[in-house]
């Protein structure tokens, strides 16, 4: 099967290298240059372990990083590990065309999709493929282009990071508050990094407070954090952003198949999203190394995640929030920017 692959993320990387195991020579087509990534703390979820197993590269991650909560067989719920460490091992031995764009799909005149355009360095072109795999994000231009929908559900709240270059002795803590928000840290060797809900309040309300008092908040609320958060010096290390959570009720259309973010996007709390995207692909690299109908190879990949993934969509505890329960105020010391006065 000639399978095209929009997006060398970590999800289309570990797609191209599972399939690539199982014999096939996908191509991999990514618009940023290579080794572009932007550098943060990252918690992969145990949902990715055994594919990350079957590449050979779960036992290097598990040494580049920290383990969340260890399991007495040796393995974790999760490993707290720098992003970069991931992707580079993926990208390891992957032929991949950076700088090349997906522009459109190519269809017959049944309307089924048999193809990409692509713009890339040497300009536009077109490649034929019997399956076309949307790697590519959340955003997923692929997805809109093939017709596929996406629900998209904002969460109630704001979200404030931090990435800190100074580990702290605890590898995880997360609380939730009196609101039921949460707040909640991870350590890796050489660094830490941070999280919690708040008010809506946009970017200039949420650093105005400054980051001595941001600092102060952390270790009040969650004081495990104290020497990552400490590292802080300055609120442009300061990451604001309004989530919203993303579901797709088809995951494919002839030709076309959702893979990873560009299928569904979990909350904050859940730290599961690229461990169920590198899950998906391990089951869709298997549905196509089983047969050479993508249709039938999109059929089964289907029925195999719908009730791994369909739960955790359904019970994202951002989208409980959203369900209209009365929610509490928070404390006064929760608050986040601090009331004025
Ligand atoms: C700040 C932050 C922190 C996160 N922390 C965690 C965490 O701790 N744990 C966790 O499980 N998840 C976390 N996530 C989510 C996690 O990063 C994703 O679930 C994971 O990266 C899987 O993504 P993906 O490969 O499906 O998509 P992406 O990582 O978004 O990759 C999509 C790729 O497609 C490329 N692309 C897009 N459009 C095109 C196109 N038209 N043509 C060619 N290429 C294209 C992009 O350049 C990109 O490389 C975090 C996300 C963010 C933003």
């Amino acid at each position: 099967m000639r399978v095209v692959i929009a997006g060398g993320g970590l999800v289309g990387l570990s797609l191209a290298a599972l399939l690539r195991l199982r014999g096939a020579e996908p191509v991999v087509l990514e618009r940023m240059p290579p080794g572009d990534y932007i550098r943060r703390g990252f918690m992969l979820g145990h949902q990715g372990f055994h594919a990350l197993d079957e590449l050979g590269v779960l036992a290097d991650i598990r040494a580049r990083g920290r383990a969340i909560a260890p399991t007495p067989d040796g393995s974790s719920a999760a490993i707290a590990v720098e992003v970069g460490s991931l992707l580079h091992r993926l990208a390891d031995g992957v032929p991949v065309r950076y700088r090349h764009t997906v522009t459109g799909l190519l269809r017959d005149p049944s309307g089924r999709v048999t193809g990409v355009a692509v713009d890339g360095p040497d300009g536009a072109a077109e490649i034929a493929a019997d399956l076309v795999v949307a790697c590519d994000g959340t955003r997923s231009r692929v997805r809109e282009m093939a017709g596929l929908a996406a629900e998209r559900a904002p969460l109630a709240e704001g979200k404030i990071e931090w990435m800190s270059p100074v580990p702290t002795d605890e590898v995880f803590a997360m609380a939730y508050l009196s609101n039921g928000s949460h707040i909640g840290f991870f350590s890796w060797p050489e660094g830490s990094f941070g999280w919690r809900m708040h008010d809506r309040c946009g970017r200039e309300a949420a650093v105005a407070p400054g980051i001595a008092a941001f600092i102060a908040a952390w270790e009040r609320l969650l004081p495990p954090s104290s020497a990552g958060v400490r590292g802080l010096t300055s609120t442009d290390e300061l990451r604001y952003s309004e989530d919203e959570l993303l579901t797709c009720p088809e995951w494919w259309t002839p030709g076309v198949v959702l893979v990873g973010d560009a299928a569904h996007f979990f909350g904050p709390e859940t730290g599961a999203s690229a461990g169920i995207g590198i899950a998906d692909a391990h089951a869709l690299a298997q549905a196509v190394a089983t047969t050479a109908d993508p249709d039938a190879a999109c059929a089964a990949y289907t029925a195999w995640r719908a009730p791994v993934v369909r739960p955790y969509e359904a019970m994202d505890p951002g989208r409980r929030r959203l369900l209209g329960a009365p929610i509490p105020e928070p404390r006064p010391e929760e608050r986040w920017p601090p009331p004025a006065g």
